[in-house]
Parts: structure tokens; C-alpha cells; sequence
């Protein structure tokens, strides 16, 4: 593994690396969650960098608008050799930075780069419509243009791949952005910035700002941003949506989950089990997508809470870069004591500890932030631990007498990001993927994600907007439709 340090991570803007604005007591130390060992500084940034890096893509939006639309997708396909070139690098700066294991930052690097490639395509995705002769002499046709600056906020548990659910489509539909990586993750996207400064971009086409809740702010009240594209948790998404619909603009911002499995007794154990084990203790259940709380159907309750603690008892918590080792840290102290004290409200109200994390300790990695993963079962969603979202490996067991009532349960939720049912009955998998209000549905997979040339996004009180992440709407989101009518005499 080779070390990775930035003494202090500046931003992007104008075409040019600069240090923020901020003063010396406004920067972050980041450091490796396994490891303990210094990363880096991070500014906190402010209003006045969101307002250079916006006006440094408000001056490159017009010439960047009339580049045709094939020469903006030749960057796609650029940034994409870029980015294969230098997959193992981002890959270990990933597991550096946020913990995942190596194996888990591949997906994570990969996802990213199937959105460029996706994107690369945009002369075809941005095709209009025409109709020849409307009426007597009349033709019809529409066209989507770009809109001008928008900005991309990003969560910490994909370091890599969040931004570039957005970046690629918002760039190469003619747009300018201003990027703000997670303050707790800010290595991933500087070292994607400096592949992106390799392509030779009209300087102000891509921006980045370093920081917090200020810069967010920054770029929300900014009156020359026309779009924002969140991802994070839902009071956040929330405030987003609220601010951009305040200020004018356009939001998609994809908030928070608490995912619900249905187990029943027909599905394939052996594969079940360990796909739901995969998606609940996967990256230490810091997925948007993670199984949350498995609902065991009539018989399959018994057999789900034994089979999962026995899997869950397999995994070998450490540095991500080890060999045999499938499950890292958590992102912080701070998101570990979090993560504790949701175990501990746990075992107060009632619900019965089958697997314990707690205490979980790593050889060589005293001041890695280490939860083992914990099964709860017979929760229920009055719990505490039942309704929010705990966002480390911390699996809920709940028991429901038949599919109806276990849908019924899953659809109380007020989040609705993800769900998946385990089974082997076609009838029982199609009521539930037209019934479970769950906008990313799995049938026996248990991380349901959407493709890049997919939509990606909840519903309820996981996403605000219309327009999602990536596939068709991505296009419809970062352009508008110009109808044009003509006669010729
Ligand atoms: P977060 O909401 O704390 O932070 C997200 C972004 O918002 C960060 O860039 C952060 O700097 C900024 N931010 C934080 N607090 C803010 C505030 N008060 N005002 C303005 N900006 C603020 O989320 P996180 O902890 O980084 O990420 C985990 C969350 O993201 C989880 O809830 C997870 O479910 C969610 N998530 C959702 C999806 C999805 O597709 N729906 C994907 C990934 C993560």
C-alpha cells in the first residue's frame, strides 16, 4: 500500500489549484479510520471560495455551451482511460480514506467509471424529438440545452463513485459544476480532479470547494447556481430541497434509508443468508443501500436468525487492505460512539442481542475505529433501532406471520430508499416489487443499485425532487426542453 498524504488539500477552480480562503484554526485533520495515521489537512471553506469557484464556471459556461455535443463526450472517454490508468491508486486511496476494504473500493472506483462511460454517450442521450408536418407547412422540433452552474454535494461513504453519479452527465450536457466533496473523504475526488486537470478542460468547466456545512450553504444561497444535486442524510437532503425551492433552483437530493429484506421460507438459504449478510455488514453497513432490518416470514424467522448470526460470526473486521479481512472501520470516533450507543438503546428496549460488536478490537490497529457486526433480533419498529438509521453493522431481526403483513410493516417506514425479498415463489416476488413502496426493489440480490444507465434514487423521505441520479433522468435533470415550431414561406 502506498502511503497517501496531501499536506493540505486545495481547491479547484478556474482551472488552477488554490489554497481556501480559510483561516489556519478553519482546517480539518483527516485520517485513516483503521489506521489512525494523519491524511491530510481539509479546509472547511467558506462563502467567499463557493463564490470564486461560481464564478469561474458562470465565465466558462457560454463557450462551454456551444462546444459541440461529441467534443464534450471525447473528455468522458478520456477521463474514463484516465481513470483505468490509475484504478489500483484510486482503489487504495479509497480504502485509505474511508476504511472499506479494497475489494469494496473496486465497486466503489468502478461504479464511478460506468457513469463516465455512460456519459460519454450524451450525443445519443440528448437527442430532441421532431415531428414533420404538425400542421399544413409546419414542423416541430425540441431540443435540450444546458442550464448553467450546478452543484454537487456529496455524502463520505463513496468517496469515489457520489460525485460521478452527477459530474459527468452535468459536464458533458454542457454545463459547468462546482463540486463539494464530504469534508470526512476529500482524497478521492483530489486526486480525481487532478485526472480531470490532465484532460485540459476550459478552465471553470469543473470546480471543486472543500468544506462543510458553510460551503453547502454557500452554494444554495448562490444566485447563479441553477441546479443542485445532493446526496447525504435526509435532515440535510431536506434542507436542501427546502432552500432550493426558496432560491430558485433545481434539487435532487437523495437522503437517508432504513431498508427492509423479506426472507421467506422458500427462498435458497445457503445463497440467501449470505447475501444478506453481504448487504447488512458490507463497507460496516455504511450503504445507502445496506439491509437495515430483516423480516423473517412465519417459519423463515427461526431459521433467518440463526443462519445470519452463524454468517455474520465469518467476518473478519480490519484494515481494508489485508488480506482476508471483509469487513473495515467505521468513519470516526465520533460515527462509532454513534453506532454504540444505538447497540446499547438496543439491549435497553427490549430487543435480544444475538451478536455482540461491541469491544471488537484489531491486532496492530489500537486507534482503528472497529464495530464487529451485531445482530439484533425480535426488534420491532417501535424501537429506537427499529426506526432510525444506524448506518454501521448493526442488523435488526423482526418476525412477521405472513407477506401482507410483513409489506404492510416495510411500508410504514417513512424511508424508502431500497428493499429486497428473498424467495423462490414468482408470485410472492412480483406482489412484492408492485407493492413495496421502496423505489430500488431487489429480488434475491441484496444491494438492489441501479446501473449507470439506470435511474437512482428513493422515495418518501429518501429523496426530494423528481429528477433521480444517473440514466435518463440525469439528462432531463441538467437540461431544458426548448420546443421549436417552423414555417418556411
Ligand atoms: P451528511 O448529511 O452528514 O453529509 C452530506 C453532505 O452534506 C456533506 O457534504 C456534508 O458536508 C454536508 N452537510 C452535513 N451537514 C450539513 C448541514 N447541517 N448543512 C449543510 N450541509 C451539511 O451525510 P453523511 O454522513 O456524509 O453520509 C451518510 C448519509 O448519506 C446516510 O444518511 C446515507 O443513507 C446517505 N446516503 C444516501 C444515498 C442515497 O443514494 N440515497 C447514498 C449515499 C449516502
Amino acid at each position: 500500500m502506498q502511503k497517501y498524504y496531501v499536506e493540505k488539500v486545495r481547491n479547484y477552480i478556474g482551472g488552477a489549484w488554490c489554497l481556501s480562503s480559510s483561516s489556519e484554526a478553519e482546517w480539518n485533520e483527516v485520517v485513516n479510520p483503521a489506521t489512525g495515521d494523519a491524511l491530510g489537512k481539509v479546509p472547511m471553506g467558506n462563502a467567499a471560495d463557493v463564490d470564486a469557484a461560481v464564478a469561474a464556471a458562470s465565465k466558462a459556461f457560454p463557450s462551454w455551451r456551444e462546444t459541440p455535443a461529441p467534443v464534450r463526450a471525447r473528455y468522458m472517454f478520456d477521463l474514463r482511460n484516465l481513470m483505468e490508468k490509475n484504478y489500483d491508486e484510486l482503489l487504495s486511496i479509497c480504502t485509505q480514506e474511508h476504511g472499506k476494504t479494497v475489494e469494496e473500493s473496486r465497486g466503489d472506483v468502478r461504479r464511478g467509471i460506468d457513469n463516465v462511460e455512460t456519459a460519454a454517450g450524451i450525443p445519443s442521450l440528448m437527442l430532441g424529438d421532431t415531428l414533420e408536418q404538425v400542421a399544413a407547412g409546419i414542423d416541430c422540433a425540441s431540443y435540450r440545452q444546458p442550464l448553467g452552474v450546478f452543484g454537487i454535494i456529496a455524502p463520505y461513504n463513496f468517496p469515489s463513485m457520489v460525485p460521478l453519479w452527477f459530474l459527468p452527465y452535468a459536464i458533458a450536457t454542457g454545463n459547468t459544476v462546482v463540486v463539494k466533496p464530504s469534508e470526512q473523504v476529500p482524497f478521492s475526488q483530489y486526486r480525481i480532479f487532478e485526472l480531470l486537470h490532465e484532460l485540459k478542460l476550459p478552465p471553470g468547466v469543473v470546480n471543486m470547494v472543500h468544506g462543510g456545512r458553510d460551503v453547502v450553504n454557500g452554494i444554495l444561497e448562490h444566485r447563479d447556481v441553477k441546479g443542485v444535486s445532493f446526496v447525504g442524510s435526509s435532515p440535510v437532503a431536506q434542507h436542501v430541497a427546502a432552500r432550493c425551492g426558496a432560491t430558485g433552483k433545481r434539487f435532487q437530493a437523495l437522503g437517508g434509508a432504513k431498508n427492509y429484506t423479506l426472507v421467506m421460507d422458500d427462498c435458497d438459504w445457503e445463497k440467501s443468508v449470505a447475501n444478506i449478510a453481504d448487504s447488512a455488514f458490507g463497507c460496516a453497513g455504511q450503504r445507502c443501500l445496506a439491509t437495515a432490518i430483516a423480516v423473517g416470514v412465519g417459519p423463515a424467522y427461526a431459521k433467518l436468525a440463526e443462519q445470519i448470526v452463524a454468517r455474520a460470526s465469518r467476518i473478519t473486521v480490519g484494515e481494508g487492505h489485508q488480506a482476508g479481512v471483509t469487513m473495515g472501520p467505521l468513519i470516526s470516533a465520533t460515527h462509532k460512539e454513534r453506532v454504540l450507543a444505538y447497540i446499547e438503546l438496543g439491549i435497553k428496549e427490549g430487543a435480544k442481542l444475538l451478536l455482540d460488536g461491541r469491544g471488537c478490537k484489531v491486532d496492530g490497529y489500537p486507534r482503528g475505529h472497529f464495530v464487529g457486526p451485531t445482530v439484533f433480533g425480535d426488534v420491532t419498529p417501535l424501537m429506537t433501532i427499529g426506526r432510525e438509521e444506524i448506518f454501521g453493522p448493526v442488523l435488526c431481526l423482526s418476525k412477521s406471520p405472513d407477506l401482507e403483513s410483513a409489506l404492510a410493516m416495510a411500508n410504514a417506514h417513512p424511508l424508502a430508499n431500497a428493499a429486497s425479498i428473498y424467495t423462490s415463489n414468482g408470485a410472492a416476488a412480483r406482489r412484492f416489487t408492485h407493492e413495496i413502496g421502496a423505489a430500488m426493489v431487489g429480488v434475491n440480490i441484496g444491494v438492489a443499485a441501479p446501473m449507470a444507465y439506470f435511474t437512482f434514487g428513493g422515495s418518501k423521505g429518501s429523496f426530494f425532487g423528481d429528477l433521480k441520479a444517473h440514466g435518463k433522468d440525469s439528462v432531463g435533470f441538467y437540461t431544458q426542453s426548448k420546443t421549436a415550431i417552423q414555417r418556411w414561406w
